[in-house]
């Protein structure tokens, strides 16, 4: 399971100023999955792997199986980028009751139906510890 924790009296220029980029999100995922930096294989649960150059996946030393922080998550697979991802989960969080598709669609430039599903999947699937 992949926690997110986001700190819900974050305005919208302190999110920005804190994953301003798709690096910044991808290092939260990160974070969030592995504790200590130490990435751990979905597959053998080794703790030892080389980074690819897009600094974002991984190779496994032991099985060779590649994996990314997201690998083993719903999120697992997903064409949406991180920084997508991690917006939406603070609209999804900041804006209680709920933030509509519509406003999502507008903010992440995504269509209607890509924030409908988005929204659903964080709703249904993602824990969302809110603090
Ligand atoms: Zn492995």
């Amino acid at each position: 399971m992949l926690v997110i924790v986001l700190s819900v009296d974050m305005n919208l220029k302190q999110f920005n100023d804190l994953y301003p980029d798709e690096k910044a999100s991808r290092d939260f995922f990160a974070s969030r999955k592995w504790k200590n930096d130490e990435a751990i294989c979905p597959r053998c649960q080794d703790d030892v792997s080389s980074l690819f150059a897009d600094g974002w996946r991984r190779k496994c030393s032991n099985c060779h199986s590649i994996f990314n922080p997201l690998t083993g998550t719903i999120l697992q697979g997903t064409r949406i980028s991180g920084r997508r991802w991690l917006l939406a989960i603070y609209f999804a969080t900041e804006l209680k009751p709920g933030v509509s598709a519509t406003l999502l669609s507008e903010v992440l430039e995504v269509t209607p139906v890509t924030a409908q599903r988005m929204l659903r999947i964080l709703k249904s699937k993602l824990a969302l510890e809110v603090k």
